[in-house]
C-alpha cells in the first residue's frame, strides 16, 4: 500500500478517566513519520476534539446540549492539533489541519478544492490531519444521524484520494462475532471479505465513554472499502506501531479484503 488513510478513535487518544494518552500521540507521530520518510502517502483522520476539550475545561462528561458540544470541540480541536504538532515536530514531520464535512464531496467545486489541497500536501510530504468541522456540522456529535462520524468520513476520504488501505484504530483488537465488551466469549474474526446484515446485527454501539460510532459505523466504512476493492484493517490503537506490522503483512486485527 502506498497511499494510506489512518483513522484514530477518541478511545485511543484519551483514557477512560479523561486524561490524554500521550503515549498514543507519540507512537502515532513516530509511526506515521517513519512511513512518511519511506515515501508512503499518509492521511490521518483523528477524532478526539471533544475529549481533549473536556480535558482542557476540566469537565467530567460531555454536555448534552449540541451547541455546548460544538464549543468544546472548537476548544479541543486546536489543542488536539497542538498535541499532534508537538509530537510530529519531534520527528521533524510537517502536518496540516483539514476540517471537512461529509457533504463537501457532494459538490464538484468543493470536492475539487479538497482534492487539490490533499494532493499538494501529499506531494510536499506533509501529513494532513482530518477531522469533521464540528462548528458547521454535527454528524460526529449527534449519535442519531445515520451518516455521520469519522469512521465513515475516513472511508469517504480513502475512496476520494484513491487510497489502497484504510487502517481504523480503536480500543478493541478487531471485529468480533459479538461485542467483546459485553461477552467474554467473543471471538476475533481475522478476515472478512463480505459484509451482510448478520454482521451488523452483532455490531453494537460505542464501548467507551468518549467513543462515538461504535462497531456499526466501522462496518459501514469497511463495507464501502470492500465495495470499492480497497482494503481496511481494524486494529487496536493502544500501540499505533501496529500499523508497521500491518504493512509488513502480519496478521493483525481484522482484515477486510
Ligand atoms: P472509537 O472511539 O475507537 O471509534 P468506539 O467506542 O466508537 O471506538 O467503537 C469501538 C467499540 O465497539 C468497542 O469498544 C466495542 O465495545 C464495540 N463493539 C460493539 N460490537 C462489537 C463487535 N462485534 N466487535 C468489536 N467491537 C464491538
Amino acid at each position: 500500500a502506498n497511499r494510506i488513510v489512518v483513522k484514530v478513535g477518541t478511545s485511543s487518544l484519551i483514557y477512560p478517566n479523561g486524561a490524554i494518552n500521550f503515549e498514543t500521540f507519540d507512537q502515532l507521530a513516530y509511526t506515521l513519520s517513519a512511513l512518511n520518510n519511506q515515501g508512503k502517502e499518509l492521511i490521518l483522520v483523528s477524532s478526539g476534539a471533544i475529549g481533549v476539550g473536556l480535558n482542557k475545561m476540566h469537565l467530567k462528561k460531555r454536555p448534552t446540549e449540541i451547541g455546548a458540544q460544538q464549543a468544546l470541540a472548537a476548544i479541543g480541536q486546536s489543542e488536539l492539533m497542538t498535541l499532534f504538532t508537538q509530537r510530529f515536530n519531534h520527528y521533524m514531520t510537517n502536518i496540516a489541519q483539514v476540517l471537512l464535512t461529509h457533504d463537501v464531496f457532494d459538490y464538484p467545486k468543493s470536492d475539487q478544492f479538497v482534492m487539490n489541497t490533499f494532493n499538494c500536501l501529499l506531494n510536499d510530504n506533509v501529513i494532513p490531519i482530518v477531522n469533521e468541522n464540528d462548528t458547521v456540522a454535527t454528524d460526529e456529535l449527534d449519535h442519531k444521524t445515520t451518516f455521520g462520524d469519522n469512521d465513515q468520513l475516513s472511508a469517504i476520504v480513502a475512496s476520494h484520494v484513491n487510497a489502497d488501505l484504510l487502517v481504523v484504530l480503536s480500543d478493541i483488537n478487531g471485529f468480533y462475532d459479538r461485542n467483546p465488551k459485553k461477552f467474554t466469549n467473543a471471538n476475533l474474526i481475522n478476515q472478512v471479505s463480505k459484509i451482510d446484515d448478520e454482521d451488523f446485527s452483532v455490531a453494537g454501539g460505542t464501548g467507551s465513554r468518549f467513543g462515538t460510532g461504535g462497531m456499526r459505523t466501522k462496518l459501514l466504512a469497511a463495507k464501502r472499502m470492500l465495495d470499492e476493492d480497497r482494503q481496511m484493517v481494524l486494529a487496536n490503537g493502544k500501540d499505533p506501531r501496529v500499523i508497521l506490522d500491518i504493512l509488513a503483512g502480519k496478521q493483525v486485527g481484522t482484515l477486510f479484503s
